[in-house]
């Protein structure tokens, strides 16, 4: 069996200031014993791999997966490991590596500048995410000149809660980290609440007829996608509730 959680709003409650999100309590401890009982544990998010690393250390041998599937953080060495889906050579991999990195950087170099009110720039590496929850009455500028830095930097854009996140056009989502996270399992559960969370929600759908057993878990609130809460197929109230479910597993395969 597989179980793969996303982290915002999954494990940790949406705060006001990104970098202020902590897993709700028992939630490390849940991903610790979940991984001595079931084949594989993954947090898998659109943090960068090192972030989760440092809110998620202790989770035993729960992986962590970053910036949707483009990073991971590799236990043996405590480094971040990059995997663009590219590798015609490691120097190609390298050289693409910067280019993204700097069309990234340069985008949000240019959404600073624009100096919108009570706009978050979060700058993850190989992606940034433009957090406008301190300011919910700037969403349609923020979201054009997120479009705007798109079409700019070739880069892809990606709406979430009170945020839009510009990234590499790589074709890695959640849907190609949960794929890969999958094979030779034969039960998949997947929770998450936002947007980005849906293709991890479409691989299940597509491993489930194939015969895999899976459970596409989705955490409301007033901010939860419609399309993610119709999709799922059991809805819990908060992260609290996503640690009992975890706790719960743990416990029947203990
Ligand atoms: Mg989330």
């Amino acid at each position: 069996m597989g179980v793969f959680v996303d982290f915002d709003g999954t494990l940790a409650r949406i705060v006001d200031d990104p970098s202020d999100a902590t897993p709700v309590a028992g939630a490390v401890e849940a991903l610790a014993a979940l991984a001595q009982h079931v084949g594989r544990v993954a947090v898998i998010s659109g943090r960068p791999a090192s972030y989760l690393a440092s809110r998620l250390r202790d989770s035993g041998a729960t992986v962590l997966i970053g910036l949707y599937g483009l990073e991971r953080w590799d236990r043996t060495t405590n480094r971040v490991v990059t995997q663009l889906p590219l590798g015609a050579s490691e120097a190609a991999d390298r050289q693409e590596r910067r280019d993204w990195g700097t069309a990234v950087e340069e985008a949000a170099l240019r959404a600073q500048t624009a100096g919108i009110q009570g706009v978050v720039v979060e700058r993850k590496g190989l992606t940034v995410t433009l957090h406008y929850r301190a300011r919910p009455s700037e969403e349609a500028k923020v979201r054009s000149m997120a479009l705007a830095l798109a079409e700019q930097e070739g880069l892809a854009v990606h709406a979430g809660k009170m945020s839009v996140e510009l990234t590499p056009p790589v074709g890695v989502d959640k849907g190609t980290a949960v794929a890969e996270m999958c094979e030779g399992l034969s039960a998949v559960l997947f929770a998450g609440d936002d947007t980005g969370d849906l293709p991890a929600f479409a691989e299940l759908e597509r491993r489930r007829s194939l015969g895999v057993a899976t459970l596409s878990v989705a955490v409301s609130s007033e901010e939860a996608p419609a399309d993610l809460l119709r999709a799922a197929d059991v809805v819990l109230d908060d992260p609290a509730e996503v640690v009992e479910m975890l706790r719960m597993i743990a416990r029947t395969f203990s």
